[in-house]
């Protein structure tokens, strides 16, 4: 199990709920997203309409869902929730569809992963309210138009490049989420100690939010780790020399960089020479998959300057051979 994984993993279903921020006032970080939908939320409930449709996409664990949900919250509406590949057939999305309510709000996550078939019911849905059902077969069939009550679609994606041209463009309002600093990473980890009744002493939070990746899922799974050490080898309270033995055993190095993340960058300098390598050729190398290495590893190593994207691949930066302790060639 990867501690650092921004995937959600099993055991943290009911945990998440309460760590979960329910008004965009609790929700940290994210400040021009939160502004944008902030009016336009305002904007939509005084003239009492449904909100526009809304597109969240950046890497997993920034918190998409919970701002959804937080939206649904703001708007007084009721939340629906579903993803992508959890709509398999028409009649799914049908019967989601025409269970709403006025000024409900619809999530889907995952929301690339829906396929043509079905975003091609979603156009009108979108866009008129609607929903053309075909009945009979063969010469006979026909289609009837349904209205649907005006409601609000939020969808979510950690790859808005993978979506169709059309789908996006039926979104009014898109917005990226950035990984969080290092200040805001801290102040996450600060209210979920809190709600766990777990205290922190001195620097602790800082500790714990270097190592956090940007990703708040990140951060509260250490707290919750590190608390568990707290618990075993002291009195409870994470503080500063705690948090750092506990990060040590969870081997979490200290730019948040995990074990997967140093073979990406050893593999690059160690068999390629330090790049360019194409992904394929260094997934294969290191037996990952290449959209989990594009998705959840690739954005934070870019962004942090270890990696480089080139048109003939990646390349390894001296950052990368500086961390890893290796000679620049
Ligand atoms: P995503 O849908 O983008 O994968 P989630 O919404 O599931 O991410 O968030 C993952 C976890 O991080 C949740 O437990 C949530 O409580 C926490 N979280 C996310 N964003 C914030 C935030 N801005 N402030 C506080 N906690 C957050």
């Amino acid at each position: 199990e990867r501690i650092i994984s921004s995937e959600s993993i099993g055991d943290e279903g009911s945990m998440e709920l309460s760590l979960r921020p329910s008004r965009l006032a609790q929700y940290i970080g994210q400040e021009k997203v939160k502004n944008n939908l902030q009016i336009f939320i305002e904007a939509a409930r005084m003239r009492q309409e449904a909100l526009d449709h809304v597109l969240l996409y950046g890497p997993p664990g920034l918190g998409k869902t919970t701002l959804a949900m937080v939206v649904a919250n703001e708007m007084g509406a009721k939340l629906h929730t579903t993803s992508g590949p959890a709509i398999e057939k028409q009649g799914d999305l049908a019967a989601i569809l025409t269970a709403l309510e006025p000024g409900d709000v619809l999530f889907i996550d995952e929301i690339h992963r829906l396929s043509r078939v079905i975003e091609e019911i979603l156009y009108p849905a979108m866009e008129d309210f609607a929903l053309d059902i075909i009945i009979g077969q063969g010469p006979e069939a026909r289609s009837i138009r349904m209205e649907l009550p005006p409601f609000t679609l939020i969808g979510a994606t950690t790859r808005a490049g993978h979506m169709t041209a059309p789908l996006r463009d039926r979104f009014g309002v898109i917005n990226h989420l950035e990984y969080y600093t290092i200040s805001e990473l801290e102040a996450i980890i600060e209210r979920t100690a809190a709600i766990l009744e777990t205290p922190l002493e001195g620097n602790a939070s800082h500790e714990m939010a270097r190592r956090s990746r940007g990703t708040p899922r990140i951060a509260n799974r250490l707290v919750k780790r590190v608390r568990d050490v707290a618990q075993v080898k002291s009195d409870g309270t994470i503080s500063v020399p705690i948090a750092k033995m506990a990060l040590e055993l969870l081997l979490v190095d200290d730019k948040g960089l995990d074990q997967i993340d140093e073979k990406i960058l050893s593999a690059i300098i160690d068999m390629f020479n330090g790049g360019p390598v194409g992904l394929d050729t260094l997934a294969a190398s290191i037996g990952e998959e290449r959209l989990t290495i594009e998705d959840m590893y690739e954005p934070y190593l870019l962004q942090h300057g270890f990696l480089q994207r080139t048109p003939r691949g990646r390349v390894a930066t001296p950052k990368a051979y500086q961390h890893l302790g290796r000679p620049l060639a």
